[in-house]
């Protein structure tokens, strides 16, 4: 079976199509600076070389004709071999608990969370559109960013405001990142030979963005990203948490804007607002240097993930393993060190040789003795939504 995913951005497509008996990639690629004088094609069929080519991409519509053309000239798969196409959407609120067969019922509802997700949803709409007016013929399956999270409590997920807010207006806590907590859940059970209904796990995504996720019995029971994924830990240019007044204070002391505001809070506060550099990498080689505000941002971003693994081993009470992924979790070893050191007390023992360079694309890092499971896993957002989508149709049918 082929499954093609899309993750349709503002101003990129990002695409990934899987023949699902062996879960391999027949061919990947980006579409990049949609809408602006020169667009930008990256892909790479099985096998072959990458490749770049660059033509003028004005909308989604000549964006998705390029994918498609692409496939068909190529012939990776051949006619009415596409089984589905699984969208990525960001924000699927209360209605979405799992993925969702695409109909105008679920385009709408989708459109209704536009107000929740005023970045994300109309960029993957338009992908779902225009997609649907291109292959129509091919089923189409929504996979939520949220989902996985549908399962939170609800002292979970209520903040402590007036009940109308959350009755009314959907002010709650949502999650993010679903997709990846899943999928290197289920891994992780497979690593641990148990069923994914019979772990507890902390996972941890530190990618650009970065969230954190207390697993019940294969169930997301808590996580850190809220209504939005500004939430929570530390990120590259994201604040994470922080005191809420603080909006007041900007306002009256320097007369900032709710859009300054807003600005300030996604794009040039967490590590970026610390130290000027949001990339991990980058930060560690100014550390090094001797850059003190590199250091005083890795050493906040350690602190602020080793406080919610505390807070998560308290509301799981066992844990079987805790489990890294993201561009950070998978490959910057001292910070997982750095998040791990101290925490004997819950059982949790780092290996640094198996730590230094852990296999892939799983790998334990704990001492043999650590009760607590130390896991690097590599996560595959993609092959999750088209796993998703696969399980999606057969269900339909
Ligand atoms: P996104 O959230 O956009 O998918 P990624 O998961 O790819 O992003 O993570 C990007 C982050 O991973 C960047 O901060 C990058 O510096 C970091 N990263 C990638 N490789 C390494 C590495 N070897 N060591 C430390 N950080 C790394």
């Amino acid at each position: 079976m082929k499954i093609l995913v899309l993750n349709a951005g503002s101003s990129s497509v990002k695409y990934s199509l899987f023949e699902m008996s062996n879960q391999s990639i027949l061919l990947t690629g980006l579409i990049e600076r949609i809408g602006e004088s020169l667009g930008v094609h990256r892909y790479r069929l099985a096998g072959l070389e990458p490749q770049t080519t660059e033509e003028v991409i004005p909308d989604h519509q000549h964006a998705l004709r390029a994918l498609f053309r692409l496939i068909s000239t190529s012939a990776v798969i051949g006619d009415g071999e596409l089984a589905c196409i699984g969208h990525r959407v960001v924000h699927g609120g209360e209605f979405f608990r799992e993925q969702a067969l695409i109909d105008q019922q679920v385009i709408d509802r989708i459109d209704s969370l536009i107000p929740l997700a005023p970045l994300h949803n109309p960029a993957n709409l338009l992908g779902i559109k225009e997609s649907l007016r291109q292959m129509g013929d091919v089923p189409q399956v929504a996979v939520f960013d949220t989902a996985f999270h549908g399962s939170l409590p609800d002292y979970a997920y209520r903040y402590a405001l007036p009940n109308a807010l959350y009755h009314d207006q959907g002010v709650r806590r949502y999650g993010f990142h679903g997709t990846s907590h899943h999928y290197v859940a289920k891994q992780a059970a497979d690593f641990l030979g148990k069923g994914l209904n019979e772990v507890n796990l902390i996972t941890l995504h530190l990618g650009n963005g970065a969230s954190v996720t207390a697993i019940e019995n294969g169930l997301s029971i808590d996580t850190s990203m809220g209504m939005t994924p500004l939430e929570g830990l530390m990120m590259g240019t994201r604040s994470g948490d922080i005191d809420p007044a603080l909006h007041f204070y900007l306002h009256r002391t320097l007369n900032l804007s709710l859009e300054e505001i807003e600005n300030l809070l996604n794009k040039n506060s967490g590590c970026k607002g610390v130290c000027g550099e949001n990339d991990m990498r980058t930060i560690h080689q100014m550390a090094d240097a001797g850059d003190v505000n590199a250091r005083l941002a890795l050493a906040m971003y350690a602190y602020r993930i080793k406080k919610y693994i505390g807070a998560y081993f308290a509301v799981l009470g066992r844990v079987d393993a805790l489990v890294f992924t993201g561009g950070i979790g998978e490959n910057d070893h001292w910070l997982r060190q750095q998040c791990c050191a101290g925490l004997s007390a819950l059982g949790i023992a780092i290996d640094a040789e198996k730590n230094r360079a852990p296999a892939r694309p799983c790998g334990a890092i704990h001492t043999d003795p650590s009760p607590t499971k130390v896991l690097v896993i590599k996560t595959h957002e993609e092959l999750e939504i088209a796993l998703q989508a696969q399980a999606c149709l057969e269900k339909s049918v």
